[in-house]
């Protein structure tokens, strides 16, 4: 049966391709961008020379200073740079930091984005912005900061370390689990969903290779492409509020975490969402909804990255304060959330055990 739903298509082109960012200097004639600030970390500034260099005049400034977590001193660094440089867009080369640095100047500036993503994070995919001051991070979501034009280029995902590629190809899965047993889950997006499932799942071992296989780097890069789709489609549920729990109280790393968490919320949820499971479990060649939490960790396993929270830095001592935070202010999940299961998941997740 079809359930009555709403369904939002979000504004932007997309770009994709092997050598797709040749086309850039075209792209940013076609919309009429003259003047670009070039936003990289201090860690991709090599990368961000490149692009100027590729764009030649359409460069009107760098700044190398995008962090994790985009803190409130960098942005008002960054927006001096960007009076300066009189820039009428955003260029962000980089993963989930540097287009979060483009989207916390897009929404004082109203100037619009370019992303050129480097990592699987999909932050290039939605209109969700976050910025950190005195050590806490405010979340929304504005049209004006999703970019207008995404140029996604396989080939700049060779020099991601093999490790990272395997977080952040689980960080890009995760949205799509999330997005298929979400509240305002939709037939397109659920489409999309189960085929990024499938695409990053199928090809992530190979990609996590140290030795670089760049089909299947591409291949999770187009997986990831539809997990930030559906990420700013669609509300997320338990394990975003998890992730976003333990990284914010106990400064664990993005992308470990969700790597870490996702098989465990997916058991969690698997009862009370059987449809959208069979989906998650259908896409990792599984016949049975309840396999899809063990699949989503033996993938992880397949990948070579930890499975324990203990391994990143979170603490036995602080899983009670964990549940407790994450179990605080009531949200939206498919299975009832209470404190007590909440903090069994977390101790599966902190010992690594398989859900069954
Ligand atoms: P990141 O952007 O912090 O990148 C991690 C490191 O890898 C950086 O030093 C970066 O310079 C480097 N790097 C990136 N690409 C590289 C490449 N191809 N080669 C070599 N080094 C490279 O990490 P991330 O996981 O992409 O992003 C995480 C952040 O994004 C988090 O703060 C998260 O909250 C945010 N995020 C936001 C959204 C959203 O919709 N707003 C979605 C997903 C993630």
């Amino acid at each position: 049966m079809i359930e009555p739903f709403a369904y939002d298509a979000l504004p932007g082109r997309v770009i994709f391709g092997a050598g797709a960012l040749e086309k850039l200097a075209k792209e940013l004639d076609g919309l009429g961008f003259g003047r670009a600030l070039v936003l990289t970390t201090p860690q991709q500034t090599e990368q961000g020379e490149r692009v100027a260099a590729l764009i030649g005049a359409r460069a009107a400034g760098r700044y190398a200073g995008a962090r994790m977590h985009v803190p409130v001193e960098v942005v008002d660094d960054a927006e001096r740079a960007l009076a300066e440089s009189k820039a009428d867009c955003l260029l962000a080369i980089g993963g989930g930091s540097t287009t979060g640095l483009a989207k916390a100047l897009a929404l004082r500036s109203s100037l619009p984005i370019v992303a050129v993503p480097t990592t699987y994070a999909g932050s290039e995919m939605t209109p969700i912005w976050g910025i950190t001051e005195g050590g806490a991070k405010t979340t929304g979501r504005d049209v004006r900061v999703l970019p207008r034009l995404v140029i996604y280029d396989p080939d700049l995902l060779r020099t991601l370390p093999a490790d990272v590629v395997a977080t952040s190809g689980m960080n890009a899965i995760a949205h799509c689990v999330e997005a298929l047993y979400s509240q305002t889950a939709n037939p397109v997006t659920s489409l999309m969903a189960e085929e990024g499932v499938r695409a990053i799942a199928e090809a992530l071992p190979r990609a996590a290779q140290a030795e670089i296989d760049g089909d299947a780097r591409a291949q999770v890069l187009y997986g990831a492409w539809l997990g930030g789709t559906v990420l700013g489609a669609v509300g997320m549920a338990l394990h975003h509020k998890l992730c976003h729990t333990l990284g914010g109280s106990f400064d664990l790393p993005h992308a470990e975490v969700h790597t870490i968490v996702i098989p465990h919320a997916a058991a969690f949820n698997a009862p009370a969402a059987p449809e959208a499971m069979a989906r998650v479990a259908r896409a990792l060649g599984k016949a049975k909804p309840e396999e899809a939490g063990g699949a989503l960790f033996d993938l992880i396993v397949a990948t070579g990255v930890k499975t324990r929270l203990a391994d990143i830095g979170m603490k036995e001592a602080d899983l009670d304060r964990a549940a407790e935070l994450a179990t605080r202010n009531p949200y939206w999940n498919p299975r009832p959330i209470d404190r007590e299961s909440i903090r069994r998941l977390l101790d599966d997740a902190y010992f690594g055990r398989r859900p069954r």
